[in-house]
């Protein structure tokens, strides 16, 4: 599993933590979806746990093992100072597509696996064959990113990350930037991998995905947690707290 302890983080000049106190824990093979509104913390929680950001407070923890842990004073610093084989236990996909323009289909999802993980490139590029064909790209290895549709493009950054077998993915509004057409081919991959097993925590404003994917919920507002569920139903129908009703309503 993967946790989160007592998480603090403060960005350089500001007077307060975006997240302040954040503490949560997701099993092993489960999915966790962060909601929140605009501006709450959401994209610096989930930027954190990848290491790009480095933290104040507080630990951040894979399989019981701490992977980050909080350093006062280090607002200014760009990244955290992760090692790059820890680095590749955590994947994440954003929500706009950044994949490398240069390079073709295989060469975005091949070039990490080879250069940083140092695996044999014809063993990694059956991989990267049998992931497209999940993602239902198996016919476009060879394209180039401009050649492809956005949803297209998310498919092929999931596969990317996928291809590092990272121990948690983290999804941030990966559909967001897309049309509405793209929106189902794109939720539907994210769905059959919930299912395969694959640990996740989601940032998303897609209401009914949340409710269809979530084994674990939480509501993020002003850097806090203000209401947590184990129970999507549940969570949707009956919220608890006066903030969580009136968070949902706006998606009325
Ligand atoms: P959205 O739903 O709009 O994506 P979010 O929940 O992802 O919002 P964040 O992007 O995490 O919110 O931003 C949280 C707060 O931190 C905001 O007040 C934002 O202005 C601030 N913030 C984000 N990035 C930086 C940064 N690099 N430097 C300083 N402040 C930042
Ligand atoms: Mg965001």
């Amino acid at each position: 599993g993967f946790e989160v302890n007592h998480l603090v983080k403060q960005y350089a000049n500001a007077d307060k933590p975006v997240l302040d106190d954040i503490s949560f824990k997701v099993e092993h093979g489960s999915v966790l979806v962060v909601l929140g509104p605009s501006g709450s913390g959401k994209s610096t929680l989930l930027r954190t746990i990848a290491g790009l950001e480095p933290i104040q407070g507080g630990t951040i923890s894979i399989n019981n093992q701490v992977i980050d842990a909080g350093k006062p004073g280090t607002e200014r610093a760009g990244r955290s100072d992760r090692s790059s084989e820890l680095r590749t236990r955590i994947g994440m996909v954003f929500q706009s597509y950044d994949l490398f323009p240069n390079k073709t289909v295989l060469g975005n999802i091949t070039m990490a696996p080879v250069l940083v993980q140092k695996r044999d490139k014809s063993e990694v590029e059956a991989e990267a064959i049998r992931l497209l064909g999940r993602v239902g790209l198996a016919d476009r290895k060879d394209s180039w990113p401009h050649e492809l549709s956005g949803g297209q493009r998310q498919r092929v950054a999931i596969c990317r990350a996928l291809i590092l077998h990272p121990e948690v993915l983290l999804l941030d509004e990966i559909t967001a930037a897309l049309d509405p057409e793209m929106v189902r081919e794109v939720l539907d991959v994210v769905l059959e991998l919930a299912k395969s097993g694959q640990t996740m925590l989601i940032v998303t404003h897609e209401m009914q995905f949340a409710r269809a994917i979530a084994d674990h919920i939480i509501l993020l507002d002003g850097g806090r947690i203000v209401e947590e569920s184990y129970d999507a139903q549940a969570f949707f129908e009956h919220p608890q707290t006066e903030r969580a009703q009136q968070f949902l309503h706006t998606f009325e």
